[in-house]
């Protein structure tokens, strides 16, 4: 194997060796030999002690993705070997499902691949050049693997861009339908394959769908940022007295519609597209001698990610605590409230600041009664900080 070499700086090489896949390019002293954006380097300490290899891309900020802290081949091999890992975390955690995330890029030591698994379709992102032009290959490894009856592409993500890649989306392999029933939990979801958030649904809260839910029997719950029911349907099949969801997305609000008529629980739930914040404003405004009287027993919060930079972190502290205050206004006494965050940048110190922060206001006092993390199919590693962003809690009002 004739690979080039990347020198790191001096200081640049101990997250490496603790792990850490992404090289910058400000952290590359220099390199030796010949290399094109996609092929396999070497990378080294100043003192050429090896720290592993990985894809080279000159136009992206992380100019090299680790794969292995060996000097092992990135080849068929290499793919199923990891496939196959990927698969039995799976498989061991989450014994009973037919539907979840295989890969999930970081966590799987697969730095840029994503696939999903929908029953018997497989739906694939790549999100770096290295993994973007070993596609054919990797398809051929996952049909080797998991015999699936068709293989999509979804590289409609934005990140495509940081890499150089367009956007596309693609039938990689066999007869895609336009959308595919998807049992999660023993609920039914109807999966949009070729223009779903992310590559269909949020597999990540698929878990917490479930333990919310025990909070719901007879209660009447919010499910604000509903997408098509997840957490919604949940609560109606665990005994909700009535469920309204909310979500700027009419697509997302059709889908939870029929969602809800196919799992026989659309008597309970009803589905409106909203902006949230405009709702809950609306809601809890009173005139100057009016009292609010707060009428949900569980309301759920799960918005997107209010930011995806460091620097945004601030105005997204202002928008959860927004919500949270107006969500406390229209919770009973008693009642739960379910929230959740999804940006890395805000850690469960920091968010359950701003609740707090949010509660005082509000004059509530809250009892934690329960923690939520990402699905067992989205494995966090440690020493990747940037593979655990999922966070969440329940909170009892006291009063
Ligand atoms: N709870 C869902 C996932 C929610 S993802 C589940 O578990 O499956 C966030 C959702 O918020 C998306 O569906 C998006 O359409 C919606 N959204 C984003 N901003 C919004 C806003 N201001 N008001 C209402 N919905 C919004």
């Amino acid at each position: 194997m004739n690979l080039a070499t990347a020198l790191l700086k001096p200081g640049e090489a101990d997250r490496h060796a603790a792990g850490h896949p992404w090289v910058f390019s400000n952290s590359i002293l220099r390199l030796t030999g010949a290399v094109a954006d996609g092929d396999v380097v070497q990378v080294k300490d100043h003192r050429q002690r090896l720290l592993g290899v990985g894809f080279y891309n000159s136009k992206s900020k992380i100019s090299i993705r680790l794969l292995s802290p060996d000097r092992v081949a990135i080849d068929r091999s290499f793919f199923e070997h990891r496939l196959r890992s990927a698969l039995a975390v799976r498989q061991k955690h989450l014994p009973e499902a037919t539907s979840y995330r295989l890969v999930n890029g970081e966590s799987d030591f697969l730095s840029g691949l994503i696939v999903d698994r929908y029953e018997d379709v497989l739906v694939l992102q790549t999100s770096s050049l290295g993994m973007d032009i070993r596609k054919a290959e990797i398809v051929s490894v996952l049909r080797d693997v998991l015999n699936p009856r068709v293989i999509i592409e979804r590289n409609d993500q934005a990140a495509r861009k940081f890499e150089s890649l367009p956007v596309t989306n693609d039938v990689l392999f066999g007869d895609a339908p336009a959308s595919l029933p998807v049992k999660l939990n023993g609920l039914v979801f109807d999966v949009d394959l070729q223009a779903g958030h992310k590559t269909g649904l949020y597999l990540d809260q698929v878990a917490n769908w479930q333990a919310v839910a025990q909070a719901a029997r007879d209660a009447v719950v919010l499910d604000c940022f509903s997408f098509v029911g997840g957490f919604a349907l949940h609560a109606a099949r665990a005994g909700a007295r009535s469920v309204l969801g909310l979500d700027q997305s009419a697509d997302a609000i059709a889908a939870a519609n029929r969602n809800a008529v196919v799992n026989g629980v659309a008597e309970r739930c009803q589905f409106e597209a909203a902006n949230v914040f405009d709702w809950l404003k609306a809601r809890s405004m009173t005139g100057p001698h009016e009292k609010l009287v707060p009428q949900f027993d569980l309301i759920i919060l799960d918005p997107p990610s209010f930011t995806r930079t460091r620097a945004a972190v601030a105005d997204a502290l202002r928008g959860y605590k927004e919500i949270h205050l107006r969500a406390l206004k229209l919770l009973k006494p008693g009642g739960t409230l379910a929230t959740f965050c999804c940006s890395h940048h805000v850690d469960s110190v920091l968010f359950q600041e701003v609740i707090l922060s949010a509660a005082f206001d509000a004059r509530r006092m809250l009892r934690r009664v329960a923690t939520y993390s990402q699905a067992l199919d989205h494995p966090v590693i440690p020493a990747i900080p940037e593979t655990e962003y999922l966070k969440g809690f329940a909170f009892e009002a006291v009063r």
